[in-house]
């Protein structure tokens, strides 16, 4: 698969374990080495905002950065 995020045509990333389209997304437009920088730079981004995933609100601004992160159109 051709990547959305780094244009490499490269392995695609798996099961991501996101719900609905966004994890359908990732796992369709996305290659294993972009998602591996997105689970990395997360901690950071969650860090940084103070953000409590158990928080639905707060996973919605993630994925939020997420689709940022990797090029996904909102
Ligand atoms: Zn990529």
């Amino acid at each position: 698969m051709t990547c959305v995020r780094c244009s490499q045509t490269r392995e695609g990333a798996g099961k991501v374990g996101l719900p609905g389209t966004l994890g359908a997304e990732v796992e369709e437009r996305v290659c294993s080495v972009c998602w591996a920088e997105w689970v990395q730079t997360q901690i950071k981004v969650i860090n940084h905002y103070g953000l409590k995933p158990v928080l639905r609100e707060d996973r919605e601004k993630l994925y939020g950065f997420t689709r940022e992160f990797l090029n996904l159109a909102s």
